[in-house]
């Protein structure tokens, strides 16, 4: 089938603008899907969508067999609306609505606050299944791992407080099956370690609590498509290990819930030099992109950065420091320093890459609007999403309506 969408030339792209490389994104979900085939071959795998939501990412998800795992009330519903069957529902502050349409769909469902207890028990009928998150001390066992490490994580019924146990009795005595752990824990590391860690732990708990699961969840937070870096197989290989010494994969589904491990490596960000200024303390390059729209949680202290000169340089002067400003017009929307480059000049691009995990879907609406996203698929690339404006922006807005002047 022809492709209905206009395919650009990479020179007519808009900048700034996001791009998706179909064949990246592709290769890790391959990558994955061989890797549970192997080593654990009774599995789900839950794409994140608070990760990256676009409407075309999640499509290519659904379309590889995921499901959708979600956190909100409006992520349910973008998964229903874009044609999601199958949803895992997590996270501490679900919808009332849709926890009930989820539980009565048969969805996977994932509790994570004492309402959704109460919730349960309003439910009329009989043979209802949860999960349950699960909150312990992994920073014992990882030390100095875990994003939120003495202070221990928020998320989940506490296995050492009691609370574990007291919702699990109050379940199964209302007559709830607990089917499955949640357990996906956030790190600072992505180590393989701690997945073994939170297998280990699935094991202990269904030995202490006389569990039957049907699943265990170890949640997202992995690498994917960085060299040096733990890859899937290696998570899954340690992962079964594990669980292989309590479960069979007969009797239990692995879950896994994959997001910035699948959609970081496919996504480049394309920015164009729009002026050059000289100043007593530095050369500064102004980019027609912003530091918000790839680190807008201000956290990174570095990029997988290329530039595009649109010429040779041959003629350009070798400038020591180069600083890469953004249009935000903040005076910290500046993005890196390049050292001993020629000169960059306007017209020349700057191309981030790996940036599609937790950016585009953070982007503010400040000073300028969503971005272009492309799809690039055998150097051909077509929008996937236009860029917003003013119509956009406004949408659902009343305005004042005073007299002018
Ligand atoms: C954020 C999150 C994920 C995905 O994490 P990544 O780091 O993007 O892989 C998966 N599951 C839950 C419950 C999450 O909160």
């Amino acid at each position: 089938m022809k492709d209905r969408r206009e395919q650009n030339d990479y020179y007519n792209l808009i900048t700034p603008c996001y791009v998706i490389h179909n064949d990246i994104l592709q290769d890790g979900i391959d990558l994955l899907k061989t890797s549970l085939d192997k080593y654990w071959n009774n599995y789900i795998v839950g794409y994140s969508f608070k990760t990256n939501s676009l409407p075309y990412v999640i499509g290519v998800m659904r379309n590889a067999g995921f499901h959708a795992e979600v956190v909100s009330e409006d992520e349910y519903l973008l998964a229903c609306k874009y044609g999601f069957r199958n949803i895992i529902y997590n996270g501490p502050v679900k919808g009332r609505e849709t926890f009930r349409d989820a539980i009565l769909s048969g969805q996977i469902v994932n509790i994570d606050s004492k309402r959704e207890v109460e919730w349960l028990k309003e439910i009329d009928r009989d043979n209802i299944s949860v999960g349950i998150r699960v909150n312990f001390d992994i920073e014992a066992l990882c030390p100095g791992e875990t994003s939120a490490g003495d202070e221990g994580s928020r998320f989940g019924f506490s296995v050492e407080s009691g609370e574990l146990a007291c919702v699990i009795d109050e379940l199964v005595s209302n007559g709830i099956n607990v089917i499955g752990l949640h357990l996906h824990v956030g790190t600072k590391n992505r180590s393989v370690k701690v997945y073994r860690e939170l297998a280990r732990a699935a094991c202990r708990l269904k030995r202490d609590y006389k569990l039957n699961l049907r699943y265990i969840d170890v949640g997202g937070g992995y690498f994917g498509g960085m060299e040096n870096k733990p890859k899937f197989p290696d998570y899954v290989q340690a992962i079964a290990e594990e669980l292989h010494k309590e479960f069979t994969p007969d009797g239990l589904t692995l879950i896994m819930e994959p997001g910035t491990s699948l959609i970081t490596p496919p996504v480049e960000y394309i920015t164009t030099v729009v002026d050059t200024k000289r100043t007593y303390a530095n050369n500064l390059v102004t980019v027609d992109g912003s530091r918000i729209d790839v680190d807008p949680l201000h956290k990174k202290t570095s990029y997988f950065s290329s530039i595009e000169y649109n010429e040779p340089t041959d003629n350009r002067e070798i400038l020591d420091k180069q600083v890469i400003c953004g249009f935000t017009c903040m005076e910290d929307d500046r993005l890196f320093t390049v050292n001993n480059e020629a000169e960059l000049r306007l017209g020349d691009r700057i191309r981030l890459s790996k940036v599609g995990g937790y950016t585009m879907c953070l982007t503010p609406l400040f000073i300028r609007y969503f971005p272009a996203v492309y799809l690039e698929q055998n150097s051909g690339y077509s929008v996937i999403r236009e860029a917003w404006g003013v119509e956009e922006y406004s949408r659902k807005c009343t305005s004042y309506e005073g007299e002018i002047d």
